[in-house]
C-alpha cells in the first residue's frame, strides 16, 4: 500500500513537472542535457523555419559538434546523396548534352566544420573565413565527390556554383575542389566583383539564368542553404544538404 502510495506520489509529480515544463510532454525516457531542445531547433533550421540565425544558440554548440562529428550528420548527407542518385537514375541525360546539375562549395561540396568549430559555430566573420578558405585545406563533404562520378558517367554536366569572392578565393576554391576529388565539374563559377553583397538568392538566381540561357537544363539543384535553392531556375528538383552550423540569407 506503502508503495503504491509512493509510485502515485512520483507519477504526480512527474506530470506536474512536466505541465510546469511547457513543451516537456514526454514522460519517458527523461531528457538528456539539451538534446530534446537543440534536435527541436535543427529540424526548425532544416526546415527553413528559423531564418536569419546569426548562431547556434549556446545551449547547443556542444550538440552541433556532436551532430556534425559523431556519425549523424554524415548518415543524413549519405540519405541525401541516395536520394540524388536514384533520382538521376530515373532521369535520361540527353545526346546533347545540356542536361545539368547544379552544386554549392561551402558545406555542400567541401566541409567547414574545423573552421566553425574553432569559433564555437559564432557569427559570419567574412575577414576570418576568407583567411580559412584561402588555405584551401576543406576536407571533402563524405560522399559528394563520388557522387559527382555517379553523375558525371550518367552523361550530365556538373556546375559548381559558389557566393565565394571570385577575386580573392578563385584559385584556393579550385585547388581545394581539385584535392577533395571534385576533378570532374563542367565550370566553377563564383561571385564576381558585380554582384558582392547581393543574397545568394539573387546572385545564384542570375547565375542559373545564365545557365539557363545557354540552353542547359538544370536537372537537379544541391545546397546546404535555402538560399541555394530558392529564387529563379532552381532546377527539376532541389536537395538540401544538412548545415546546423550558420545560416546565408
Ligand atoms: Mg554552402
Amino acid at each position: 500500500m506503502a508503495a503504491l502510495a509512493v509510485l502515485l506520489l512520483l507519477v504526480a509529480a512527474s506530470l506536474a513537472a512536466a505541465v510546469e515544463g511547457g513543451a516537456a510532454w514526454s514522460f519517458w525516457p527523461p531528457p538528456a542535457g539539451d538534446d530534446p531542445y537543440c534536435l527541436s531547433w535543427r529540424v526548425m533550421v532544416e526546415a527553413n523555419n528559423a531564418k536569419n540565425w546569426r548562431t547556434v544558440p549556446p545551449p547547443c554548440v556542444g550538440y552541433v559538434w556532436r551532430y556534425m562529428a559523431w556519425g549523424q550528420y554524415a548518415r543524413d548527407v549519405a540519405g541525401v546523396a541516395d536520394q540524388i542518385a536514384a533520382y538521376a537514375a530515373q532521369l535520361a541525360a540527353g545526346d546533347d548534352g545540356l542536361d545539368a546539375w547544379v552544386f554549392d562549395v561551402d558545406d555542400t561540396c567541401l566541409s567547414n566544420l574545423f573552421y566553425y568549430q574553432a569559433k564555437q559555430f559564432g557569427a559570419y566573420d567574412p575577414v576570418a573565413f576568407r583567411n580559412w578558405a584561402s588555405k584551401a585545406i576543406c576536407p571533402g563533404v563524405p560522399g559528394m565527390a563520388q557522387l559527382f562520378q555517379t553523375l558525371k558517367g550518367r552523361g550530365f554536366r556538373v556546375f559548381i556554383l559558389s557566393g565565394r569572392d571570385e577575386q580573392t578565393l578563385a584559385s584556393s576554391t579550385a585547388a581545394n575542389l581539385a584535392a577533395a576529388g571534385f576533378a570532374s565539374y563542367d565550370r566553377l563559377i563564383m561571385r564576381s566583383t558585380d554582384y558582392r553583397g547581393m543574397s545568394s538568392v539573387v546572385f545564384k538566381s542570375a547565375m542559373r539564368r545564365q545557365l539557363t540561357e545557354e540552353g542547359y537544363r538544370i536537372r537537379g539543384n544541391v545546397g546546404d542553404q535555402w538560399s541555394d535553392l530558392q529564387g529563379d531556375f532552381v532546377g527539376d528538383r532541389v536537395f538540401k544538404v544538412p548545415n546546423p552550423m550558420y545560416f546565408v540569407p
